[in-house]
């Protein structure tokens, strides 16, 4: 699961309520039967998740383990390649890039003087290996974006004034129109080492879409030293109107920034069960494979993060489920389990397979995501992310009445709609769907998120597996019942 700095604001419940969501196993299913799946789940969280796969990190020696197991168990299921080309069986590659910010220098030219502005006042970053403008003349866009014009932008030096948070959507917006560069006017030093903290680090980014992007950060006192006092506040000034309009100013810049850069090629393991009737839609089982690598502090013994709840479980869920539906198949629809690549890193193989599918996203009828499923006890309530946004809600309510299962705490479940894989799908129209125990409320996922989410401790002894297991029951029932044309049929396209 990824993270998310502005969702943090869980207050982190008691844990004493646990026991209380305890007490209803789904019935139907013997008790030799359940343990037999906890063995299989516990086994593969226990491979995945070992120091010997050293946190699965995209572009690693442990990418290629996880990948190869991943691989060996759905061909052992007796599933074919899901890639639709021959030439790359079981791996559809995803070109990714790593940058990390290097130098960056920024010189304003305002009137007859020039400002060679220091560490202090200015920082400048691109993912490229370095970019440069020049001489292009700056346009103040004050506090707007939607509703600048591209031509009054385009090909110059955007200044914007910055929020807290520094105003990435607004950055994103404003980057549309094509501007040579953007300036982001920031508090004081104390917030040029915030964003060197957020933005100095190492990313990785899909190389599509990690081109150019020179944004450059100026502290207000720099830009009043540059402009002058007294027209820097009557630009401020002039933001906060109704009628403002852009205002190009007085003045030019160069701006130089170099990243430490390298490309390489992570791949979306993807494997297929084959369907009785061809054509008649496609159902998706999607999991990330990949987590952090080595993190923690330089001085801590154990560096690796493990991610056995994030992600291995959800692999594991995602892997046994596979099995299972392999060996009472066929179903009508045909079913393709997809393993992501670098969702931490911002749901990047989710959206390579967005941007390159195997099959025409229009015949995806149900996408369902297993994200950091090892959380709750068997007979947990259910968390239902995603819920209100496809035409699956009804389906998948009845699945889960006549399972004996209950829904959780919805506004809890709503929050991470955006923090895993199926958001990239349904940013796309594909309907896509998270449906885990370990989602049901705040009570049973705030633990693990205040202790060993994104830690080294996110270890196979800290699963918990009897929502997990719960989870994967449904699971069976919901692709069986989707993957039967006479049970559901998605709606006509408009
Ligand atoms: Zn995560």
């Amino acid at each position: 699961m990824i993270f998310q700095g502005a969702k943090k604001a869980l207050v982190i419940g008691a844990l004493l309520a646990l026991a209380a969501c305890a007490g209803k196993p789904i019935a139907s299913v013997p008790a030799e039967e359940r343990n037999a799946i906890e063995e299989n789940l516990r086994r593969d969280i226990g491979i995945l998740a070992s120091d010997d796969f050293a946190g699965r990190k995209p572009g690693t020696l442990g990418e290629e383990k996880t990948v190869a197991f991943i691989t060996e168990e759905l061909m052992k299921a007796g599933l074919t390649s899901g890639t639709n080309d021959p030439g790359s069986a079981w791996r559809a590659p995803v070109q990714l890039v790593t940058t990390q910010p290097f130098t960056s220098s920024l010189v304003v030219r305002s009137g007859r003087r020039t400002f060679e502005l220091g560490a202090e006042e200015a920082v400048a970053f691109t993912v490229r290996r370095r970019e440069l403008v020049d001489g292009q003349p700056l346009v103040f866009v004050g506090k707007e974006a939607e509703n600048i014009a591209a031509q009054d932008v385009a090909g110059k030096i955007v200044v914007m004034l910055g929020e807290p948070g520094v105003s990435p959507r607004r950055r994103a917006v404003l980057f549309e129109k094509r501007p040579a560069a953007i300036i982001t006017v920031i508090e004081g030093p104390d917030a040029i080492a915030r964003l060197n903290r957020a933005f100095g680090r190492e990313r990785i980014l899909l190389e599509s879409e990690a081109q150019g992007s020179l944004s450059a950060f100026v502290t207000a006192p720099a830009m009043a030293k540059t402009m002058g006092e007294r027209a820097w506040s009557r630009l401020t000034e002039a933001a906060e109107k109704e009628d403002f309009a852009p205002v190009t100013l007085e003045a030019t810049a160069k701006i130089e920034a170099t990243s430490q850069r390298r490309e390489f090629t992570s791949y979306n393991v993807m494997g297929r069960l084959p369907g009785s009737r061809p054509g008649s839609g496609v159902i998706v089982l999607m999991g990330h494979w990949d987590h952090l690598g080595e993190c923690g502090r330089e001085s801590d013994e154990d560096r690796v993060c493990n991610g056995a709840v994030d992600n291995a479980s959800g692999i594991a869920v995602m892997l046994e489920l596979t099995r299972r539906l392999a060996a009472s198949g066929p179903f009508e629809r045909d079913i393709y389990v997809i393993a992501t690549t670098a969702e931490e890193q911002g749901l990047l193989g989710a959206r390579a397979f967005i941007q390159q599918p195997p099959v025409p996203l229009e015949s995806i009828v149900a996408a369902f995501n297993f994200d950091t499923v090892a959380i709750a006890p068997a007979g947990s309530k259910v968390g239902f992310v995603g819920e209100g946004r496809t035409a699956l809600d009804p389906l998948i309510l009845e699945v889960m009445q006549q399972s004996g299962r209950e829904l959780g705490d919805r506004d809890f479940a709503e929050q991470f709609v955006q923090r895993q894989d199926g958001w990239a799908l349904l940013q796309d129209g594909v309907p896509a769907v998270f449906i885990s125990t370990a989602f049901s409320s705040e009570i049973v996922l705030g633990p693990y998120l205040s202790t060993d989410y994104h830690k080294a401790g996110d270890e196979v002894e800290a699963v918990v597996l009897g929502g997990a297991i719960d989870d994967l029951l449904l699971h069976e029932e919901l692709v069986r019942r989707f993957a039967d044309t006479a049970q559901y049929s998605p709606p006509a396209a408009e």
